[in-house]
């Protein structure tokens, strides 16, 4: 996939990642005997009154084989037990779901690692395998609406999920550390889950690691806890937080709190970074500030930003806990953008989470925009510079792109980042400062911790301007030909 610049979602060690464990279908049998697929059901409602298998896919425009059908995630409690020597990992998860429908068995997304026991309502279940889910199924049917716990032991050596065209996602390891990085697919290199923005939830994760390395998770540290020359690490985060989000960094940290704004910030980055973090990521608290007064109160309990001791090839905005990699500490601030683009996302992206990956303008065009607004309001270039700059570039490119629907492949592509933000410009244009910023703040605030799409937004901009904006939005995102910018006001 070619890379972009704008961050999220393209990042990599530029180090090897350690070899996979390779796994067929494995069946096995502790109470009920493996489980189909059950075909291409969607999540949701179902009309059938006798319980059935779940969906092992979810209706997703662009990645329809993670996520699964008949029961919602409210919280995931994770226990990791973790060797940097050798990577192997040995861990359990305890997830709390309601059945959506009258359900025989279920899926969940979990890539390749070892099953050793699944539980429901501590009752031991059936259970099959392939490279990518885990089937599950009931020795007592559960009824719709029904609450019920799933506890899943498994083990292996994690490592990151492929996408369809040769990118990883996920848990990487390398050398003794660990970065986990999932957006959009990784999520399942490390924990069995519901994989799919659309199903949110709470979380808690504890990491194990020897007494000298550092656990890096979202949330608060709740606590840590010694023992036999290890440590165990307690996050807490009650989201709710998609699958993607999730993070566990592993390594050597130093931690600091940071002052100057109302949010909590903590951040961690690698011994001997101090003095380059203060500089390059000085102006976080600031810019806290400004997005909270731009786009109303900060969604979560805590923010910072996690530094890990290698190269990353763009940040991620792990939920409260933003992934940069030490190639983005230059102690000139020479990439400050990228540390307002992912605040910007705890917001847009992971706040209001888009409901499907086809909408995913909503958060790169967003995150962008921001990025935009912090350079006009700390003296930098103004939003119209970056736009009329930014036109004309694009304007230059051979051929456009439908950013509301860019495909698989162009999700990440440059041109949804920026073309998103010039969007957000021209709605600026069209209806003046205020109402652009009423619709930004009241966006974020009507729908906070939900899923949205770009017709949510459409008719929330219309809604609250008393426009008529779909022609506009219609230009601009979904015809290839690049609109001209409305003239400024
Ligand atoms: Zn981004």
């Amino acid at each position: 996939m070619d890379m972009h610049g704008n961050g999220c979602s393209r990042r990599r060690f530029l180090a090897a990642a350690a070899a996979l464990p390779v796994m067929g279908l494995v069946a096995c049998d502790s109470g009920g005997g493996p489980v189909p697929s059950s075909g291409p059901v969607v999540s949701g409602t179902s009309q059938a009154a006798l319980p059935s298998v779940g969906g092992s896919t979810s209706a997703d425009s662009y990645y329809p084989s993670h996520g699964n059908g008949g029961y919602r995630v409210s919280h995931y409690a994770l226990d990791l037990h973790y060797t940097p020597d050798t990577g192997v990992l040995v861990a359990s998860a305890l997830i709390t779901a309601t059945a959506s429908q009258p359900l025989s068995g279920f899926s969940l997304d979990l890539h390749e690692l070892d099953v050793t026991e699944v539980r429901v309502a501590d009752v031991p279940a059936g259970f099959a395998r392939d490279k990518r889910k885990l089937y599950v199924r009931l020795v007592r049917p559960l009824a719709a609406e029904e609450r019920f716990e799933v506890l899943v032991r498994y083990s292996g050596r994690p490592g990151p999920v492929r996408m369809p065209w040769g990118e990883r996602t996920g848990w990487e390891r390398s050398r003794d550390r660990v970065v986990v990085a999932s957006q959009p697919l990784g999520g399942p290199s490390w924990f069995p889950c519901n994989d799919h923005p659309s199903d949110k939830a709470g979380y808690r994760i504890d990491v194990t690691v020897p007494e000298s390395y550092q656990v890096a998770a979202n949330g608060v540290l709740a606590g840590t806890r010694r023992e036999s020359g290890m440590t165990t690490w307690s996050y807490s985060h009650p989201g709710p937080m998609a699958s993607y989000l999730a993070t566990v960094n592993i390594g050597r940290f130093t931690f600091a709190d940071q002052a100057g704004s109302r949010v909590p910030l903590r951040n961690a980055y690698p011994p001997g970074a101090a003095e380059e973090f203060a500089h390059d990521f000085g102006r976080q608290p600031e810019i806290m500030n400004l997005f909270e007064r731009l786009f109303g109160p900060y969604p979560f309990e805590v923010y910072g930003a996690v530094i890990v001791d290698s190269d990353l090839q763009a940040p991620l905005e792990t939920q409260t806990f933003s992934l940069f990699g030490v190639d983005q500490l230059d102690g000139k601030r020479g990439k400050e953008r990228y540390v307002a683009h992912e605040l910007a996302h705890q917001w847009f992206g992971n706040s209001v989470t888009v409901a499907d990956w086809q909408h995913i303008w909503l958060n790169e065009g967003f995150a962008t925009y921001a990025e935009w607004l912090w350079s006009e309001h700390s003296g930098g270039r103004s939003a119209d510079d970056h736009a009329a700059r930014t036109w004309s570039t694009l304007s230059r490119s051979a051929k456009g792109i439908r950013i509301g629907d860019p495909g698989q492949r162009n999700m990440f592509d440059d041109r949804v980042y920026v073309r998103g933000a010039l969007t957000l410009h021209a709605l600026r244009r069209t209806v003046g400062d205020d109402a652009f910023f009423d619709v930004l703040r009241s966006w974020s605030q009507d729908h906070r911790g939900r899923n949205v799409t770009t017709d949510r937004f459409v008719a929330h901009a219309e809604r609250r301007t008393r426009s008529a904006l779909r022609p506009l939005f219609q230009s601009w995102l979904f015809t290839e030909g690049l609109p001209d910018l409305p003239p400024p006001r």
